[in-house]
């Protein structure tokens, strides 16, 4: 799906350095997270979480969102289904796709965006360390279905 992948080890390291617990709840949220291609809800993280592993807590998983969102691992996907639904952040600067019609998240190579941030940088003196830039549209598999 993206064009760079997430290393669900460096997420682990993230939160035991933060003081979690890490048991094989936040594993498998982990990797749920990590590997999907569509931005998901707490909820649908609960879904999916308990297909393999029937037992596990609604609250245990929503705190586990909230953890991770707040470690900056996780984003919110703004103006779209309520806001409630979350992608991996990546460590770089880039533009997140969502198409409306399937859900599938991507994030697109964002040179011309680096381009501008540098040049912002470099005349104004500012230092951008965040960007939230989203895209909404068709993906080209349904364009092709429509
Ligand atoms: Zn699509």
């Amino acid at each position: 799906m993206r064009s760079r992948t997430i290393n669900p080890k460096d997420w682990l390291t993230a939160l035991v350095e933060s003081g979690v617990r890490v048991t094989t709840v936040q594993e498998t949220l982990i990797d749920i997270f990590a590997h999907s291609e569509y931005p998901l809800s707490a909820e649908q993280a609960w879904n999916v979480a308990r297909q393999s592993r029937p037992k596990t807590g609604r609250a245990t998983v929503y705190r586990m969102v909230e953890k991770l969102e707040n470690l900056g691992l996780i984003r919110r996907v703004h103006g779209y289904q309520g806001c409630s639904h979350f992608v991996p952040t990546l460590p770089e600067l880039m533009m997140l796709f969502i198409c409306l019609s399937c859900g599938r998240a991507e994030y697109l190579d964002s040179q011309p965006l680096d381009d501008l941030i540098q040049q912002s940088e470099h005349t104004s003196g500012r230092h951008i360390t965040d960007s939230r830039l989203q895209l909404f549209g068709a993906c080209s598999d349904c364009q092709q279905k429509a």
